[in-house]
């Protein structure tokens, strides 16, 4: 009943951000699978985190659009996320809902889950509020100044926000849990959230591949072509390595960090 019920919800979910222009038509299909068996297989817990992350980060790509403008073409794709990006952030959640149906019902699983939902929030956060820091941000790295929107930059503003969006993720976790270590918990949740995301940037900074427009002089993740239509040639880190894969290093990186931590306390 429950797995019905969560490919239901997950259906529902996924045409309605369809609808709204969240989800392209192949990221829609992926959230389907996605959401059906974490929402199927988690049951409400499960559901409320992954609600939690694609419902904020939706609404924050939307916020601020117009100042964002200008920067939306360096990222490789829109605010519309396809199946790459959909399995990017929310198929670790999968694997481990199913790695959670296998009895007893192992508990760092649940923890290793909230460490993934909180560094791929953390993530969007910093990448959607950090474009608006007004202060050039810094490679993280070398500390060089860059240009607002670089893959592996980071700001003040970028960190901050990335907490918030690890915080709300453990916000949520803990409600479901009557526990006297709930603070516990939640601080691990913070910090899988927040090493998830700097571990982003380190990648973004080092073996994501990064192209050059020529046209526009400009980096961009963009390839084989830039949105102005010339072709971008690489300028930095691995060919093979594209954000959806930097993304899913960020969810493994959370999840790790944060289940760690838990294993060590029980
Ligand atoms: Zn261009």
């Amino acid at each position: 009943m429950q797995i019905l019920i969560g490919i239901f919800l997950a259906i529902l979910v996924a045409v309605l951000a369809w609808r709204a222009g969240s989800l392209s038509w192949s990221g829609a299909l992926a959230a389907v699978i996605t959401g059906g068996l974490i929402f199927g297989l988690g049951g409400p817990p499960w559901a409320v985190l992954l609600l939690t992350f694609f419902i904020s980060s939706s609404v924050l790509s939307r916020a601020f659009s117009k100042r964002k403008t200008s920067l939306a073409e360096k990222f490789s794709k829109g605010s519309q996320r396809d199946w790459g990006q959909v399995l990017a952030n929310g198929g670790l959640g999968a694997l481990l809902a199913l790695g959670y149906t296998i009895p007893p019902h192992q508990e760092w699983l649940w923890l290793a889950f909230a460490g993934a939902m909180a560094a791929v929030n953390a993530d969007t956060w910093s990448t959607e509020l950090g474009v608006l820091s007004t202060i050039p941000p810094r490679m993280i790295t070398t500390g060089q100044k860059v240009e607002r929107g670089t893959s592996g930059g980071i700001s003040l503003i970028g960190i901050l926000a990335a907490m918030g969006g690890a915080t709300l993720i453990g916000i949520a976790t803990v409600i479901f849990t009557a526990s006297q270590s709930w603070l516990y918990r939640l601080n691990i949740i913070i910090l899988g959230g927040l090493v998830g995301s700097l571990f982003d940037s380190i990648l973004g900074a080092t073996v994501q591949a990064i192209y050059w427009c020529p046209t526009c002089n400009k980096e961009t993740e963009r390839h084989p072509m830039h949105t102005c239509g010339s072709p971008t040639s690489q300028v930095r880190g691995w060919y093979w390595v594209n954000n959806d894969m930097v993304n899913f290093a960020c969810s493994l990186m959370g999840a790790i960090v944060t289940a760690g931590f838990w294993l060590l306390l029980t």
